[in-house]
């Protein structure tokens, strides 16, 4: 029998928040397209004497993210210096929060695909600066400040996910949560985003758990399922093979698809925290606190079980209809416009709208389409106006001019003809050129109906009432 083993995971992520200045000077946060070292000064930089002031903007985020977490908030928490001596870390500390950081505690629920309920229990939130970057070129090592300073929450989980698909799971739904609150972009490509794992296994029903790992570098989910997988067989063919699981610091090469071990950890490094003296501590105001929290939004996991509840949506089209925030609110308005069936809503939304949004890549925001327009397009439908595969079209049709439905079937003529003159003259037509099959219809053979309304359809481009050429037909027929 092949020996079982219990697998344990816990995470630890650098969320980089998107307010407009860095942590604790005027410089702009966002960097990305900029020249190296163009956007600092002498606080983010480290000069000494330089005095760095908290931006409260990362204050209201890091709120923000403890209140969306069910974290214990610290109404008051101190900045600390980590010491320790790196090329990107000009002065020579990192400011972060040690032992009085602004959330405690917390969790995160979510559901796997097979329906399984997992929790994951965070220990700790904490607000800290970014450091810059460094990169070899040749024999040189360059160095790129400008993302010193940076606010960034780092959050760390508790050791309760269980495999490498629970822990792609969790950070898919917290980089779902972070763009839904507004508090970073989540993007993992440009490192918005950042995780390490910790992995370690155990042979099944044994108490003591076995050493971890920790690997660094994770910078995609696809990485997260691939590196923890990987190092969860490689601790397993240690353990196979006799051999003791040694606690490791790993690297994840994405380019290569493989894990490289950075060092052994025997010890852990003595940072030597102090309080950072030129910051004040950080004190929320009970009032600050009650208005950040009356601002949250409604959280994705509650809209979806109320688009289940009140709107009668199955969980798949609450799940996709709740995926990110503009979605939800562009369904919930369509809904409202159109003011009829929310399941019909839904699937024209799933069908029509976010097939587009998949196709050109771009949010639902930058598309030329409202959700009165959507709803003016199924009511159009609806009322017979237009049939189904104009009503499609004629998404693409706002998209592309940005017009209004009812005016683009107007002027190009896309409605369906109601007018009973003109369609009892083409089904006339029909009839008098087809007198094989009106003998054979007559003869008994009613289902041909369907092919003279089909040729009416194609006389008509589409555009004839088909329940009306079906009855004018059915009393030509008679004959
Ligand atoms: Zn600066």
């Amino acid at each position: 029998m092949t020996q079982e083993y219990e697998i344990t995971i816990g995470l630890e992520t650098h969320i980089q928040l998107n307010t407009v200045t860095k942590a604790f000077c005027g410089c702009k946060a966002d960097s990305w397209n900029d020249a190296p070292n163009t956007n600092i000064c002498p606080i983010c930089s480290g000069q000494p004497g330089s005095l760095p002031a908290v931006n409260k903007a990362m204050v209201e985020k890091g709120l923000m993210l403890c209140l969306a977490m069910n974290s214990n908030v610290n109404l008051t928490s101190y900045f600390d210096r980590k010491n320790y001596m790196y090329a990107d870390l000009p002065s020579g500390y990192q400011v972060t929060q040690d032992n009085r950081p602004i959330g405690v505690g917390g969790y995160l629920d979510f559901t796997m695909d097979d329906g399984r309920e997992v929790r994951v229990h965070i220990h700790n939130l904490h607000m800290e600066e970014d450091a810059g970057k460094t990169k070899n070129e040749g024999d040189i090592r360059l160095i790129d400040m400008n993302r010193c300073g940076v606010p960034l929450i780092e959050m760390v989980t508790m050791p309760d996910l269980h495999s490498a698909d629970e822990a792609a799971t969790y950070l898919m739904r917290l980089r779902q949560l972070l763009r839904w609150i507004g508090v970073s972009e989540a993007n993992m490509e440009r490192a918005h985003l950042r995780c390490d794992a910790n992995v370690s296994i155990a042979p099944k029903g044994s108490k003591t758990l076995g050493k971890k790992c920790e690997i660094k570098n994770i910078n995609s989910i696809e990485a997260v399922r691939t590196a923890i997988s990987f190092e969860i067989q490689r601790q397993i063919r240690e353990v196979e093979a006799g051999r003791k699981i040694e606690q490791w610091t790993i690297e994840w090469d994405n380019d290569a698809q493989v894990l490289r071990k950075m060092r052994s950890k025997e010890t852990a490094a003595d940072y030597r925290y102090f309080r950072e003296p030129n910051l004040m501590p950080v004190v929320i105001s009970p009032e600050f606190y009650e208005d950040v929290k009356r601002r949250m939004p409604e959280m994705p996991w509650a809209r979806r079980a109320r688009f289940m509840s009140d709107f009668g949506l199955p969980a798949y089209d609450a799940s996709i209809l709740t995926a990110d925030r503009e979605t939800s609110e562009f369904f919930e308005a369509a809904c409202r416009t159109y003011a009829g069936d929310h399941k019909r809503v839904s699937n024209w939304m799933m069908n029509e709208v976010l097939r587009v949004v998949n196709e050109k890549g771009v949010p639902l925001s930058e598309l030329a389409i409202r959700p009165e327009d959507l709803a003016e397009i199924i009511k159009l439908v609806d009322a017979k106006t237009v049939n189904t595969s104009t009503g499609k079209s004629l998404v693409d049709k706002v998209l592309e001019t940005g017009k209004k439905p009812a005016e683009i079937v107007k002027e190009l003529g896309l409605g369906l003809v109601s007018d009973e003159g003109a369609i009892k003259e083409v089904c006339r037509k029909i009839v008098d050129a087809n007198p094989k099959e009106v003998a054979s219809y007559r003869g008994g053979k009613e289902t041909l109906i369907g092919w003279f309304v089909g040729q009416v359809m194609k006389e008509m481009r589409g555009k004839a009432d088909p329940e009306m050429a079906k009855a004018i037909l059915t009393e030509l027929l008679k004959g």
